[in-house]
């Protein structure tokens, strides 16, 4: 199993600091999260900044918008648009009912309650609270999205396991020790992980050849030697 720190370090090495949403506080990371469907961040940051611009990013403006601006922005970003102006709404309408318009409240309280309040959001599981949470300055545990959490299980962390339940939590309980304690390393991180398994350590032919953490990986020496058998 590599060293946590030495894996992130060469990540960082290689892909260069990583860009942090345009997103600030909770609200706007959930928005984040809800922008585009299945499209590359480059999409999803004009779709975001465009509603930032066009309707305001705050709970009342999004609520009283015109839902036909919405509906425009929303086919920016992929498929099924009404579902997403759907959700947006959901995302002003809870704002406003439950907090008073202003989701920052959240961060006032336990970091439980805060993870419960944002999984009521549409698209917020366990995991998106958490990195919402983390991104926030929140929390001090890693979440992980299905880039990141394979990445770790390659190089060798975790056990194989049947479920992503199980193994995203063998995953968590292998890197529990080893991971750093302030929440913008954390975020750093996370964000370094995603970017390696949507660049090179893909689901299905990840190119250790010019992998920069091949010398660390129980994975990739296996795919050279399997390749030239
Ligand atoms: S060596 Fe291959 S499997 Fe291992 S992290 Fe790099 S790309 Fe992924």
């Amino acid at each position: 199993m590599p060293d946590f720190k030495d894996l992130i370090g060469q990540l960082r090495k290689h892909y260069g600091e990583p860009a942090l949403p345009p997103a600030t506080g909770p609200f706007e990371l959930v928005i984040w999260e809800n922008a585009c469907y299945l499209l590359p961040d480059k999409r999803r940051a004009e779709v975001f900044e465009s509603l930032r611009r066009q309707v305001g990013m705050n709970a009342a403006a999004i609520w009283k918008a015109d839902r036909n601006t919405l509906l425009a922005l929303a086919t920016r970003g992929g498929m099924r648009p009404e579902t997403r102006v759907f959700r947006w709404l959901e995302i002003a309408r809870i704002t406003l009912e439950q907090f008073g318009g202003d989701l920052d409240r959240i961060l006032a309280g336990t970091y439980q309650d805060a993870k419960r309040a944002l999984k009521q959001f549409p698209c917020i599981g366990d995991p998106g609270a958490e990195k919402i949470l983390m991104l926030c300055g929140m929390g001090t545990g890693l979440p992980l999205e299905s880039n990141g959490l394979r990445v770790l299980t390659r190089v060798g962390y975790g056990r194989a396991q049947k479920s992503y339940g199980a193994i995203y939590r063998s995953v968590q309980e292998a890197i529990r020790n080893e991971l750093p304690s302030d929440p913008a390393t954390l975020g750093h991180a996370h964000l370094l992980l995603r970017q390696h398994g949507k660049t090179l350590c893909k689901t299905n032919g990840p190119e250790c050849g010019v992998c920069p953490v091949v010398r660390v990986c129980a994975f990739g020496p296996r795919m050279n030697t399997d390749k030239h058998r």
